[in-house]
């Protein structure tokens, strides 16, 4: 920044996006006539299922094109809500749903209502980056719990126990795991369920915005479903983006207790106002329309994690905890390489391989690699990532 002066504190204080460091670069090299292999996607790479493009397209028809409630449409906070208590079992009504501008939203919206200056947000590392940063937008601190490769990225209830402080007010989980596809499992919930109840005025936001992307044999459990005694304490963070591969239609949502939404939903309506009306109908699709798009790309997620994880066990030196949800997988690199935003660094100009750095992600010995591409991209990428490797440890 030329001249700082110009400024908020805000502003100053925002860390860049070390991710789309990476991509800008990689696009250059590709625009460069570099030929490229990209493992840094952050999003599915299919296009969203036709039927909710379709009843899009009837709404923009339909003339559904005007302000709506900044809460969402009556119709789509219902139908949310449905899905909820029907799926989730986590009984929830219409009032207790603010529909989003994604999860991103949400998680932002949520922080800004519950945080004051000086409180303490738990987050787990490894976790996803833009948690700390929207922690700090609200004035309040981030608190990281650490957690590594050599545990299985396991949440350390001990660890949990020596950082809280009077200041602690929220804790960050994340299920399916941005970056290490991590699946936190229904006893470790439980568990975590009885230290919070030892632990009454801490609040939890749960980011469930992987929970249909599971490997064979998981299952997504919500923790407000565990612990309906302590639902008023739970938030949870879902969207479409994801499961329905809509990133670019902006569509999430929270859900809680309603005074807390109904001050989410009035912050809202004095910022950005309902999320784009027409793009409701098609989440409104998606919802009441038939699950076999959803599973069909799950189940090619499943295939290109295993040869993912398969190429990633070949490879001597890493540490993978071998991921169970989502779409990534989260590698420690060998004992000696110790910066991975170097590593990436090398990477891409040496291979003109684009992997993720662990660094934004609390983990500066891990790389993140995305399994949301073709399966020649992972196979590619792999022989890359290998020579590398190869080749720095001589
Ligand atoms: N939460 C996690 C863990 C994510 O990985 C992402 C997106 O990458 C989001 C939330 C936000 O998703 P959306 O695109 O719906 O804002």
């Amino acid at each position: 920044m030329s001249s700082p002066s110009v400024f908020s504190h805000r502003a100053v204080a925002l860390k860049p996006s070390l991710t789309l460091a990476i991509s800008a670069r990689a696009q250059a090299l590709k625009e460069a006539g570099r030929d490229i292999c990209s493992l840094s996607a952050g999003e599915p790479d299919f296009d969203t299922p036709e039927f909710i493009v379709d009843a899009t397209v009837k709404a923009l028809r339909d003339g559904i094109t005007r302000y709506g409630p900044a809460a969402g449409d009556p119709q789509l906070r219902e139908a949310i809500a449905r899905k909820l208590s029907s799926e989730n079992r986590v009984p929830t009504d219409a009032a207790q749903v603010l529909v989003t501008n994604g999860g991103k939203q949400a998680i932002y919206n949520l922080f800004q209502v519950l945080l004051n200056p000086g409180d303490q947000v738990l987050i787990p590392s490894p976790y996803w980056l833009s948690y700390p940063e929207m922690a700090r937008l609200a004035g309040a601190e981030p608190v990281v719990l650490p957690s590594s490769a050599a545990t299985g990225f396991q949440l350390d209830l001990e660890a949990l126990d020596a950082v809280l402080t009077p200041r602690s007010r929220l804790l960050v989980l994340n299920t399916p795991s941005n970056p290490t596809g991590r699946v936190m499992q229904r006893a470790e919930l439980e568990a975590l369920a009885a230290w919070l109840r030892r632990h009454p005025d801490l609040l939890v936001m749960c980011d469930e915005i992987y929970e249909f992307l599971l490997a064979e044999g998981e299952t997504h459990h919500s923790l407000a479903a565990l612990a309906p005694d302590l639902a008023e304490r739970i938030f949870i963070v879902n969207g479409f983006a994801k499961g329905w591969a809509m990133t670019g239609w902006r569509l999430g949502y929270l859900a809680g207790r309603a005074d807390v939404i109904k001050a989410a939903a009035a912050l809202q309506s004095q910022s950005t106002s309902n999320v784009c009306s027409f793009a409701q109908r098609g989440a409104l699709a998606a919802l009441e329309g038939s699950r076999s798009c959803v599973s069909a790309m799950a189940a090619s997620y499943t295939e290109r994690r295993q040869q993912m994880i398969a190429g990633l066990q070949a490879i001597d030196g890493l540490t993978l905890v071998p991921p169970r949800g989502a779409f990534y997988a989260f590698p420690q690199l060998p004992d000696d390489i110790t910066e991975s935003v170097e590593f990436c660094r090398l990477a891409l100009e040496e291979e003109g391989l684009a992997l993720v750095p662990g660094e934004p992600f609390g983990d500066r010995r891990c790389v993140r690699l995305s399994c949301a591409v073709a399966r020649e991209t992972i196979a590619d990428g792999l022989e890359r990532l290998q020579r590398l490797l190869d080749r720095l440890r001589g």
